[in-house]
């Protein structure tokens, strides 16, 4: 008898799920609580995949020889709950698709740089391999892995795919950096967030790699006390490492297996001491994989980044507008800040995950002139800062807040959205507030 998958979440990580699990046989079945979007409907008509959204017919879910649940829904979730009584296995989407694959599999996980280190480690790869960029960002891994067409693929891998693995042992796992994030999910227990996180080197075997931010220092509390079978290599900005990548004299090094990899930080297409974190870990895969360094080094010089992270977006009378919509927390907005070398005036605020606007103080006395407040509450923002700027103003659109910002930015000072907060309050998401930022701008 064929084996049925039930999938949870008509999203591209459940559509994906379906084509493959119908590909490999199984009797396919999508279930999504709300509306399954129009253009995954056609998709799944298409394949002659049965579906329903709506709302879950728990008969129809239960009797599931495996469930791929899509990584935004919350183990809290009724239907969940009614699985786990049941005993039924509960996996993610990149746990189903691995067992399908021999590819070679790089997983990179962190809080913040997962998408522009795997667009950036695909971009090295790419020239030299052939490589497939997948998990959080565009087409599925599992759709992908259904075309049979990749040798290797780059997977950006959130704390909830990993959540949902098993078995999937990655080759080379990346730990960019942790700060918290997503605690509502974690019971507010940030070492369970962490655990979460560290799955991706679970399956591992001395024959493969954990490349990670050996500055962090919860990365390294956590190494203290946990055994990793895979071999590691760190990076860090601060002391040289014996295998691994560090910073000497401005230069990047990246030492592996007798060969030494060099190049100058002042020519990365990226900018900010985060970029060149990500640079040193892209770069340690693509050394590990065996690509040439000129074309390492070429595609590090080219790199201009992903859409909202810290995106150029245009000059005006001398001042720079800069995107970083993405930055949904203090930690990636630490960095946003650092990297600015002119006075800034700063758009910040949106929905809190509970922030600790402490950490930003310093760098907000030195870096910023002015701060826009974009949010439905700034009180927070305003306590924590008024005393530190000169302007604190609040806007209540994107269009305002830019036009205030192109009132006080003067020559040479930097315009920077880099909210620190989600942005449900005021907009449908972060690409849809970073697209209204360049709008705003580019009508100015
Ligand atoms: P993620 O996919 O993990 O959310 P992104 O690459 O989309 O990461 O970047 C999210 C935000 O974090 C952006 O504002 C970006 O500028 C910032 N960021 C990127 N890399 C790092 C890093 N290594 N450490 C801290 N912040 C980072």
């Amino acid at each position: 008898m064929r084996k049925r998958l039930v999938i949870l979440g008509g999203g591209e990580s459940g559509v994906g799920t379906a084509i493959l699990g119908m590909k490999k046989g199984f009797e396919v079945f999508v279930s999504d609580f709300g509306n399954i979007k129009e253009k995954y409907k056609k998709v799944l008509i298409h394949h002659k995949i049965a579906f329903e959204d709506g709302g879950h017919t728990a008969s129809k879910i239960l009797e599931a020889d495996v469930v791929m649940k899509s990584p935004g829904i919350p183990d809290t979730a009724p239907i969940i709950k009614q699985l786990k009584a049941a005993e039924v296995q509960i996996i993610s989407e990149i746990e189903f698709a691995s067992a399908y694959t021999n590819a070679t599999i790089v997983g990179i996980t962190g809080s913040n740089g997962k998408t522009t280190t795997a667009s950036l480690t695909h971009e090295l790869l790419k020239k030299e391999l052939n490589v497939a960029l997948g998990g959080n960002i565009g087409k599925s891994f599992a759709e992908q892995v259904s075309e049979e067409k990749y040798e290797n693929y780059v997977l950006e891998l959130s704390s909830f795919q990993l959540d949902g693995v098993e078995k999937f042992a990655p080759h080379i796992a990346v730990l960019t950096n942790l700060s918290p994030d997503h605690l509502d999910r974690y019971a507010y227990d940030y070492d369970k967030y962490i655990a979460s996180k560290f799955r991706i080197t679970m399956n591992q075997t001395k024959d493969d790699y954990f490349i990670y931010d050996a500055d962090d220092k919860e990365i390294k509390r956590w190494l203290e006390s946990h055994e990793i079978k895979a071999r590691k290599l760190p990076f860090s900005l601060r002391e040289e490492v014996q295998e691994g990548a560090y910073i000497k004299d401005n230069q990047i090094i990246i030492i592996f297996n007798n060969t030494t990899f060099t190049m100058p930080t002042a020519t990365l297409g990226l900018q900010g001491q985060h970029n060149v974190k990500n640079a040193m870990a892209a770069a340690t895969v693509a050394t590990l994989l065996k690509i040439r360094k000129a074309t390492i080094r070429e595609s590090l010089e080219n790199f201009q980044g992903v859409e909202h992270r810290l995106e150029k977006v245009l000059k005006i009378g001398n001042v720079m507008y800069i995107n970083d919509s993405k930055a949904t927390n203090v930690n990636a907005t630490f960095y946003a800040l650092d990297s600015m070398t002119s006075p800034t005036v700063w758009i910040v605020g949106g929905v809190d995950k509970g922030n600790k606007y402490e950490e930003l103080l310093p760098l907000v006395n030195e870096k910023v002139k002015a701060i826009i407040c974009l949010g439905v509450d700034n009180e927070k923002i305003i306590n924590q800062f008024g005393n530190v700027v000169d302007m604190m103003v609040e806007a209540k659109s994107m269009r305002e807040a830019v036009k205030i910002a192109y009132k006080l930015a003067e020559r040479n000072d930097n315009v920077l959205l880099s909210p620190a907060c989600a942005s449900f309050d005021l907009f449908e998401n972060y690409e849809d507030r970073g697209r209204q930022f360049k709008e705003a701008v580019r009508n100015l």
